[in-house]
């Protein structure tokens, strides 16, 4: 088998109205740099890259003029050996962000093929599944940029969750701690105290800012803080883990094993959240997460993105190892993104519905998904 095509698709749509803004900026649109790999045999592979901020073009473009020429006529199945041959060639000026996110998309599509050829899901690929359904937690509650009272509005949102049945939720701050506060005990208090709160800074703190909201945090039984400090703060994550009652969460800035085996090595977090889109795709995944359960430390994926990254996170989730195994082992908790997104559900054929709290991990071959190209195309930029 080889591959004979690699196209990118950029997707973008704007918020309008649904607009809304977190620590350090604010979103009016989404948007997506989708993949799919073509074969000889007409086998095709989807992937999709993490892309938060910035024209999502940019991806594209580096996979078209920096990645395809390694990749047209090779054998998609050899998925480490692509892996290891594409970041070795852009390594120089690659190693983090935008490089390694468009390597994760290439690696996504790649085992999207191997999977289809074989006729077995990727989670069946990576070593099977210790699980068939994720445990999931909401991830919202950003600052509406269109409403005047946020403190209403997210209040309302969060009481939305807990009726729909999630085990948790996830609330931006990073704002303040006099806003933070105020968000936090605003929320709790609405929805009770039988279901997970965790805050998410997207790094907008010093150490010492961070330290400073810990006993609010603990004292409304808040779960985990996740990217209280910059990702390149190691010694900042070290010294609140150290100090802080409330779990230390962090990962989705940093890529590939080498910027994992930092993290791992000097315990800076109690959850790692690497993220599949971004970290350089399944190959770096499941390398992380056996880094991860050799050091006893937990790993909640990432997830962010359209239904291709949401599939593929799942694949990925289904084949965490239980850590540390034991007989009523702890099942790590799953991303799903419920704030605006005007093309989600468009990219592909299925839907991902939450039933009791839970996402059924897809069985079909490759990540599980059929793509939706008429759909897509209302997107198409
Ligand atoms: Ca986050």
């Amino acid at each position: 088998m080889k591959i004979t095509r690699v196209e990118t698709i950029v997707l973008a749509a704007s918020l309008d109205d649904q607009a809304f803004g977190f620590s350090f900026n604010t979103s009016a649109a989404r948007q997506s740099c989708v993949v799919v790999v073509h074969t000889d045999e007409g086998v095709t592979g989807i992937g999709e890259a993490f892309f938060v901020s910035g024209p999502a073009k940019i991806v594209a473009t580096y996979i078209d003029e920096g990645l395809t020429p390694h990749l047209l006529g090779c054998d998609p199945r050899e998925t480490a050996v692509l892996w290891h041959h594409l970041y070795s060639m852009t390594r120089d000026q690659g190693m983090k962000g935008l490089a390694i996110s468009a390597i994760s998309a290439i690696d996504l599509a790649l085992h999207d093929i191997k999977g289809k050829a074989l006729g077995i899901s990727v989670s069946n690929l990576l070593g099977g599944r210790f699980r068939e359904s994720a445990k999931v937690y909401a991830t919202g509650l950003y600052e509406p940029l269109h409403i005047d009272d946020v403190e209403s509005a997210l209040v309302e949102e969060g009481k939305g969750y807990v009726a729909r049945g999630f085990c948790g939720m996830k609330l931006k701050i990073g704002y303040g701690i006099e806003t933070d506060t105020r968000y936090v005990e605003a929320l709790r208090s609405a929805i009770g105290n039988d279901v997970k709160l965790m805050v998410d800074a997207n790094h907008a703190y010093t150490a010492a800012e961070a330290a400073q909201l810990l006993p609010m945090l603990e004292e409304n039984d808040v779960f985990w803080f996740e990217e209280p400090v910059i990702p390149e703060d190691l010694d900042g994550y070290v010294e609140l883990r150290g100090r802080s009652r409330v779990l230390i969460a962090g990962g989705e800035c940093e890529y590939t094993r080498f910027g994992f085996r930092e993290v791992i090595n000097r315990r800076a977090v109690d959850i790692l959240q690497p993220d599949l889109c971004a970290v350089g795709g399944f190959t770096e995944m499941m390398a992380i997460a056996a880094m991860a359960n050799a050091a006893n430390l937990t790993l909640y994926p990432h997830v962010w993105g359209t239904n291709i990254g949401l599939a593929a996170s799942l694949q990925a989730y289904a084949a965490l190892a239980h850590t540390p195994q034991r007989r009523y082992p702890h099942e790590p908790l799953f991303e799903l993104d419920q704030s605006p997104h005007p093309f989600r559900d468009a990219v592909s054929e299925e839907t991902f519905d939450m039933e009791q709290g839970y996402v059924s991990v897809p069985d079909r071959p490759g990540l599980g998904i059929t793509f939706d190209r008429d759909a897509v195309d209302k997107f198409r930029v």
